[in-house]
């Protein structure tokens, strides 16, 4: 289509066109251009050719072989009035189109809106659009500038042939003007919305690009440092294929290393997945050591490892009788008995656990409950939590390499609870044979089996383990050791043990038995032997030392004599009666049971003039008070007999200090030490030192039974002394004390306070007294003695008054 006010370049092949450009060239170079309604018509009839054309003239007419090139110059609009088909071309009558409208100020306008749109259109489009620019500056009228816009090939391009057509036919040059704005607006927004489309895929294409850098940058940094993680989540894989696992395992493992594969290698999410994976995997599953159960074998094995313990050794090898039984009759499972040991520290519960361990051929595992007290260190925390670990249980387990490990449970009745949950619950869960099957750990958040494993507890005080915990347990007792025992353990197992650790040949230390007791007496004072082996490891430092040293000829031993332990381990730390030295005013040995044993427990009194206060200190807790309290009124009900000052309540202020020492655990069983200090205290009659009491009293003065005596005379015993007083009830008790401890012990059974108070206190008069006043004493007491105190007190009493 050719508009007026452009040029345009031709090709003409078909015979009729070249007939009809060579026919118009000899006539005056002018043809009417006129479009097809339909191009692909075969036979052109008059109604194919719109009716509206334009005249052109033929302009530099350049001949190719069979084509013509032309130029077709427009001139002016032309309406065909009629065709005729002749030969060599159409023929046609028509008459030109004049053109009409618009004021000049609506034109003017029309021009400028449309100029700038160009502008904007330049600047979208480039350079393409400048050399169209040029023609529209120059176009000097409505009609010649839209004309030149639409025979532009920018602007055509978005218009048919039809919209065309339209734009020619149409004689209103600012209709035709209007119609071509709307056009280059429409140009426009596409021409926009292509940029758009163009930054956005910009965009994707730049993160996309920055994405893929970085990740490319990353991988080489991870190959440089030698940690490709992706040939660790392909050895994770193999590791998870080819372990023997359970389904439901199995199965989480693959879904947590894809979801790990999804994930930056370096992220923290990504290390707290690979944490876990690498724990499970590392746990064991299915993996289980042949249990031996051979009582002569396990029997051979305590006796090597531990001496004495008979009672107990006898206790652990019926358990392991039990056990074999129900494992012959193949019901291993659901074993219910739980081994708990007790006692103070150093007398071998752990070593204990550690051989039945190596008896059964077990691994052992010793997890620490101590200081327990948030249910999750026993459970585990969940894995949501930023540095989540696994319960101590699982720990555990992870040590063990194996489902039936032996795991001692040590210090059970040092946890407690608090707001953080209860971790005896938790504990429950695992010792319980009914739940322990699928025992779940936070963390882990699989069910695991615990049926296999054998628990064995410790602790140093019954009282402290909580009673559902207890109820689960086979308690088995350890009291102290004996001096002997002692001694014997040290020769056979300490001191070789020892020696092996320092690098020394067995038998190089020779200690004599002598001397050996001595190190007991003298350089140690507990119940267990844990002082005992620190002791033997100092002397074999020493006697490493002396080894490498020796530029003179070696002697094949070491003999350690009383002077080289001096040498060795410095100057004697107790002395074997290091307690009261004399008798005093105010001061009794009482006995206490405390977590390391049992321990001597001096209870002093002091009295000045006051008005009846009675303070408490040292380890004065609530039961001492009350002991104390019991310990007044006594004296009270007593004043007369004892010749007390009956209103020593209203003006004599009473200070009661109970010795420094671990916290004891019996309370009560001060009660008699608290009234014979007393007593002694406001008779002014010292108590004799050489012995030791304990008792519990009640207001009216009977003695009452105490726990714990085997620990208590064992304690008296270490501290040199010989004498005990204790409650009458406590004598079937008697029979746990060692008989060669008991041999050399005077034990003074009593029921009632008085014939404590006759025992220990001692009724000399003191010298300084003036003679009259003991007489004045002696009258008055005689008549007010009263009928229920028993015999020998009375007679004590009365004998020491009629001095
Ligand atoms: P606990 O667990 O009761 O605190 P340990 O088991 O740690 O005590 O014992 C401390 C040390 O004393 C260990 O080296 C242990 O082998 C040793 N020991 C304790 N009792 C005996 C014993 N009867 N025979 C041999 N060694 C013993």
């Amino acid at each position: 289509m050719v508009f007026p006010q452009s040029t345009t370049k031709i090709n003409v092949g078909t015979p009729r066109s070249l007939d009809t450009i060579e026919e118009a060239i000899e006539r005056d170079s002018h043809v009417i251009a006129v479009a097809l309604r339909d191009e692909q018509a075969e036979k052109l009839t008059e109604k194919d050719f719109y009716e509206v054309g334009t005249l052109c003239r033929i302009k530099n007419p350049d001949r190719d072989g069979n084509t013509v090139q032309v130029s077709l110059e427009g001139l002016c609009r032309m309406r065909i009035t009629g065709i005729e088909a002749t030969k060599p071309c159409y023929f046609v009558s028509a008459e030109e189109i004049h053109e009409t409208g618009g004021f000049e100020g609506e034109n003017r306008a029309w021009a400028r809106r449309v100029r700038e749109q160009l502008d904007e259109f330049a600047h979208l489009r480039g350079s393409a659009v400048n050399s169209l620019k040029d023609a529209v500056d120059a176009a000097t009228d409505v009609g010649q500038l839209a004309d030149v816009l639409a025979s532009s090939s920018e602007l055509n391009r978005g218009m048919d042939i039809k919209e065309r057509q339209g734009l020619l036919a149409e004689p209103n040059k600012l209709k035709r003007l209007e119609r071509l704005a709307s056009v280059i607006a429409g140009e426009l927004e596409v021409e926009a919305l292509g940029e758009k489309i163009k930054e956005r895929v910009r965009e994707q294409i730049d993160k996309n690009q920055r994405e893929y850098y970085l990740r490319e940058q990353l991988k080489a940094i991870y190959e440089e440092l030698g940690e490709n993680t992706q040939t660790d989540n392909d050895a994770l894989r193999q590791k998870i294929e080819e372990r023997q696992l359970p389904d439901e395992v199995k199965e989480r493992l693959r879904r947590e290393l894809a979801r790990l594969e999804r994930m930056p290698g370096v992220s923290a999410e990504a290390t707290v997945v690979r944490t876990y994976l690498d724990l499970v995997l590392a746990l064991p599953w299915t993996e289980r050591t042949t249990d031996r159960l051979d009582l002569a074998v396990a029997q051979q094995v305590l006796d090597d490892e531990h001496d004495g313990l008979e009672q107990v050794k006898e206790r652990v090898l019926d358990f392991l009788a039990v056990r074999k039984l129900r494992a012959d009759k193949g019901t291993s499972r659901a074993m219910a008995t739980i081994l708990c040991f007790i006692g103070p520290p150093g007398v071998g519960k752990t070593s204990l656990g550690r051989s039945i361990a190596r008896a059964m051929d077990r691994t052992f595992v010793r997890v620490s409950l101590g200081g327990v007290r948030d249910e999750a260190e026993v459970r585990g925390h969940r894995r949501t939590y930023v540095g989540a670990f696994p319960g101590r249980v699982v720990q555990a387990m992870k040590q063990a390499g194996a489902m039936n490990p032996v795991i001692l449970l040590d210090e059970i009745d040092k946890m407690s609870n608090d707001f953080r949950g209860d971790p005896t619950a938790a504990l429950l869960e695992v010792l319980d044979p009914e739940q322990n099957i699928a025992f779940t750990d936070h963390y882990l958040d699989l069910p695991y089996d615990l049926s296999d494993v054998l628990f064995i507890t410790t602790g140093n005080y019954l009282g402290s383990i909580p009673r559902p915990l207890r109820d689960r347990m086979e308690i088995i007792e350890l009291g102290g050791y004996t001096e002997e025992e002692k001694v014997e353990i040290a020769q056979h197992h300490l001191l070789p043990r020892q020696a092996e650790m320092h690098g020394l040949e067995p038998g190089f230390v020779e200690i004599a038995p002598a001397v050996m007791r001595q190190v007991v007496r003298e350089y140690t004072r507990e119940a267990g032997v844990r002082g005992l082996e620190r002791a033997m490891g100092n002397l074999c430092r020493k006697a490493a030392r002396y080894a490498v040293s020796g530029a003179a000829k070696m002697p094949k031993k070491l003999r350690i004599t009383p002077e080289k332990l001096t040498e060795y381990l410095g100057h004697a730390r107790y002395g074997s009666d290091m307690y009261v030295k004399e008798s005093s005013i105010g001061v009794a040995n009482g006995l206490a049971v405390t977590e390391s044993g049992g321990e001597l427990l001096p209870v002093e009194v002091a009295t000045m003039p006051g008005h009846g206060h009675m303070t408490l200190t040292g380890h004065a807790s609530e039961v001492m008070q009350e002991s104390a309290k019991a310990a007044q009124s006594y004296a009270r009900s007593r004043a007369v007999a004892l010749k007390i000052d009956e209103d020593f309540q209203r003006n004599t202020d009473v200070h009661i200090h109970v010795g420094d020492m671990a916290t004891p655990k019996d309370g009560p069983s001060a009660g008699v030490t608290m009234v014979t200090a007393l007593v002694s205290a406001l008779t002014k009659r010292p108590v004799r030192h050489d012995l030791a009491m304990t008792g519990e009293i009640t207001l009216r003065g009977r003695v009452m039974a105490i726990g714990g005596l085997k620990e208590k005379v064992l304690a008296a015993h270490r501290a040199g002394i010989r004498t005990v007083i204790a409650p009458a009830e406590n004598r079937r008790d008697a029979t746990k004390i060692p008989k060669e401890i008991l041999r050399e012990m005077r034990m003074v059974w009593v029921s009632h306070m008085d014939e404590v108070i006759a025992e220990a206190l001692i009724f000399a008069v003191p010298p300084s007294l003036p003679e009259a006043d003991s007489t004045a004493i002696a009258d008055r007491t005689d008549a007010a003695l009263p009928l229920d105190v028993p015999p020998i007190a009375r007679d004590v009493i009365i004998a020491l008054d009629k001095l």
